[in-house]
């Protein structure tokens, strides 16, 4: 029987990060990968939705090059092509991740892992014999539960459709929700957004979310807000759909999409027969130290109950190296995580909303812009850019950022270390802006 020092199940961001750190460190790692190298961040979630993103926004960069002096252009889009391209970058990557682990001396055994005890796993027929055990196995997405829902769609299905739909009815107003329903209307498929409640992007700053969809119905998204779908009639004949909604309307599309949550992947790993316990949610439970109720059994990423977010798993994969093979693991700051959705305009915000702030810090005060950005003076865009800063009054630190714009996600990470620094308004006030830029505002804005 092998015997490894530790055995992850799971290859994705957590996964191969923790296998990869424990190997470094001297350890004899196994990793079990079932579907794909490099989990949803590489194969269908982060990086092709980014190649996606941007291919969605050559069309608004042609509308906008006119105010700058470029002819009209009518040009043509294919979507097979783009498919194909995306295919082949992530073939790339999935290689580079194999290498990567098999450089590091990770033994990757492609297949699916069952734990069959507190210590061993089994895999392809064999008994791979653990000291500990890592679960890194993230989320799939939730599907529908409604007549028709063998019509419904969902983000994985995205990457790999054969055709571009020429109208689309994408479900949630979460971030996969946002991000689909921009890179299809960019790509210019009629687009409907359907959300259940009043705007998108529930959890974020009251300030951000209104920003947002103003920037958004700009885009020709159709919003149907407060309604849920009710049920969906596919013909088989031509492969459209009928999407009836809860308030009586119907949308004819050939693409129905729900981005309704992904859930812990929890299912047939043996985490019974492990005797490992779940939370009320259906993830694993853990305490600080990622450990589970079976003091050899570990878990990290999408299947706990923390933040369902790539850097959030690699941190936490890194923790358990550490505290494993290491000197002890640095704890992870979910207080203070960046993100951004992929929107378009972006989203980039770190730190609580308003309302968590002033819940969490008492006084505090408050700093926003809504400016045009430069570059829609001459391109006649109406898109305007918000920020907003958050300031604890008793102690002058700033707490938390806010973007709508181009590239938030890129500026926010950068405030981002300013404000895990601890750095006051002082600081930002002082710091010398980069002009002419937009990021520039978050040095600039004096008046609370
Ligand atoms: P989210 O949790 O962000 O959003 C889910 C959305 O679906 C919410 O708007 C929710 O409504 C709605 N919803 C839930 N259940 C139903 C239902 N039964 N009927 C109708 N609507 C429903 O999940 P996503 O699927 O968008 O994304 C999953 C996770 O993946 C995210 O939370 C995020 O952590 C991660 N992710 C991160 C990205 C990034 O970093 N850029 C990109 C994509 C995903 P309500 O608001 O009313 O609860």
């Amino acid at each position: 029987m092998d015997s490894f020092d530790l055995v992850v199940v799971g290859a994705g961001s957590g996964g191969v990060r923790a296998a990869r750190m424990s190997a470094a460190m001297g350890a004899r790692v196994a990793i079990i990968e079932e579907r794909f190298m490099g989990g949803t961040c590489v194969n269908v979630g982060c990086v092709p939705k980014k190649l996606f993103v941007y291919a969605s926004h050559f069309s608004e960069s042609f509308e906008d090059s006119q105010g700058f002096g470029w002819s009209p252009v009518s040009p043509d889009f294919d979507w097979t092509r783009l498919v194909a391209n995306k295919d082949q970058e992530i073939e790339r990557l999935n290689g580079i991740y194999r290498r990567m682990l098999e450089n590091t001396g990770v033994t990757i055994f492609d297949g699916r892992g069952v734990l069959t005890g507190p210590n061993t796993v089994e895999v392809n027929g064999e008994t791979l014999q653990a000291k500990h055990i890592l679960i890194a196995t993230g989320s799939r997405t939730t599907e529908p539960d409604l007549p028709g829902k063998e019509w419904a769609s969902t983000s994985d299905d995205l990457f790999y459709l054969k055709k571009l739909p020429a109208t689309a009815v994408v479900v949630g107003g979460g971030y996969i929700a946002v991000e689909f329903a921009g890179i299809l209307a960019g790509l210019g498929v009629k687009t409907h957004l359907v959300y259940r409640g009043p705007k998108v992007l529930k959890r974020f700053d009251a300030d951000i979310q209104a920003a947002l969809d103003e920037a958004i119905r700009h885009k020709g998204i159709e919003f149907h807000m407060q309604t849920n779908v009710a049920s969906i009639q596919g013909d088989e004949t031509n492969g459209c759909t009928s999407v009836t909604l809860t308030d009586g309307q119907t949308i004819r599309a050939q693409l129905a999409m729900f981005a309704i949550g992904r859930h812990p992947f929890v299912q047939g790993l043996g985490l019974e027969t492990a005797g490992v316990s779940l939370s009320e949610g259906g993830s694993i439970a853990v305490n600080e130290n990622y450990q589970t109720n079976i003091p050899s059994i570990y878990a990290v990423g999408d299947v706990i109950d923390r933040a369902q977010l790539t850097p959030v798993a690699l941190a936490e994969g890194m923790y358990v190296a550490h505290h494993l093979f290491g000197k002890g693991g640095k704890a992870v700051d979910y207080e203070r995580i960046p993100t951004a959705v992929f929107s378009q305009p972006n989203v980039g915000t770190v730190g609580p909303s308003e309302e968590q702030a002033r819940q969490r810090y008492g006084e505090v005060r408050v700093y926003r812009s809504s400016f045009r950005p430069l570059k829609n003076t001459l391109s006649g865009n109406p898109e305007k850019t918000t920020m907003k800063l958050i300031v604890e009054a008793a102690t002058e630190k700033v707490i938390a950022a806010h973007m709508v714009g181009p590239e938030a996600g890129e500026i926010i990470q950068g405030i981002a270390v300013a404000i895990r620094a601890g750095a006051t308004k002082e600081v930002f006030d002082t710091t010398i802006g980069i002009h002419p830029t937009s990021a520039e505002e978050f040095v600039t804005m004096r008046e609370p």
